[in-house]
């Protein structure tokens, strides 16, 4: 029977800003709280470690103030971070789906996990459910709310209070179980994530998912963003309903250089809009997360307002430099 592990991590960060912070090492996990629930979503069991800071020894004023935490407590009744980690993973057993509020405390977790020498053995790639994002897709309309509001407006509070590692654990938790009954589970846990923090090394890892309505590509790591573009499994547009591999109606461009738009056209499902993401891995490599979706008319005009948007700009900043250009001719 396969359990869902629904957690949460507390962290501290260098108390004196970036300038002091560790290369690599942003936030120190100070806390795990987590609840097992079953495959009927009923309450296995809990778990919950206080971890002895080793790294940021000072409380970050921003983080005391929310979790109202102390140094004192943590030097007390804390443990190491790598025997808490591992007695986390042992907790967890071996058939279950990780299930967090947000997209950062499986990335951070296994960064901590890395930096103390603790063994990762999630499995790669990791996948796992971000409640908050699952909340947003069926209850708020894409928006992403707080912990709290999201409790409050279903109802679930209790005398537990929030922003301990335990209680948003536990919350998330009821939220899951919740959500699956209304929506229904299986409808719910079709959305799967996937977490970045190990990317595919090799083109047979990359990641392809279909949804019902996207797909998503997860590509291995590249020198650039040139040469990720020039990539065929980046660049091409394949529907996800039918397979088809379409030919595209605007090709990629971008108003940023961090995302990018394209748009294609299924003889048999209509159009198509691609956006491709960006993400640095450090100062030159990058990966790519492209998503594709289907989309009427109003989408696709969309597109084309934006593409029509970036071709007016890069006109206007060509004019301006000819006339800077000119200017300094005169001058001279
Ligand atoms: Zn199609």
């Amino acid at each position: 029977m396969r359990n869902y592990i629904v957690f949460d991590l507390e962290w501290n960060q260098s108390a004196h800003g970036k300038a002091d912070s560790v290369v690599d090492f942003p936030f120190e996990i100070i806390e795990i709280g987590a609840v097992k629930l079953r495959d009927d979503f009923s309450m296995a069991g809990e778990f919950h470690r206080l971890i002895k800071p080793q790294v940021y020894k000072q409380m970050h004023y921003a983080i005391s103030e929310v979790t109202h935490m102390d140094m004192w407590e943590l030097r007390h009744h804390g443990e190491d971070f790598a025997s808490a980690a591992d007695e986390f993973m042992e907790w967890c057993g071996d058939d279950c789906v990780y299930c967090t509020w947000g997209s950062m405390d499986l990335t951070e977790l296994q960064r901590n996990m890395k930096y103390f020498g603790v063994e990762n053995s999630f499995p790669k790639p990791l996948f796992y459910y971000d409640i908050q994002k699952l909340y947003a897709r069926f209850y708020n309309n894409g928006l992403k709310p707080s912990l709290d509001s999201a409790v409050e407006e279903l109802g679930l509070m209790e005398g537990r209070s929030f922003h301990r590692a335990l209680d948003d654990a536990y919350y998330t938790g009821r939220l899951l179980a919740r959500m699956a009954g209304e929506v229904g589970a299986e409808r719910l846990l079709m959305y799967l994530s996937m977490d970045y923090f190990r990317l595919p090394a090799r083109k047979d890892e990359e990641v392809r998912m279909v949804f019902p309505d996207y797909s998503k590509y997860v590509s291995l790591i590249f020198s650039s963003k040139e040469e990720a573009m020039k990539e065929r499994s980046v660049a091409e547009m394949k529907c996800y309903k039918c397979g088809r591999m379409l030919r595209k109606k605007v090709r990629w461009f971008t108003p940023n250089q961090k995302i990018y738009y394209g748009l294609a056209i299924c003889p048999e499902h209509g159009y198509l809009k691609g956006k491709i993401r960006m993400k640095r891995v450090d100062d030159s490599q990058v990966y790519v997360v492209k998503t594709l979706k289907l989309t009427d008319e109003e989408g696709a005009g969309k597109i084309l307002d934006r593409k029509d948007d970036v071709r007016k700009k890069r006109a206007q900043r060509s004019r301006d430099k000819r006339k800077r250009q000119k200017k300094i001719a005169e001058g001279e």
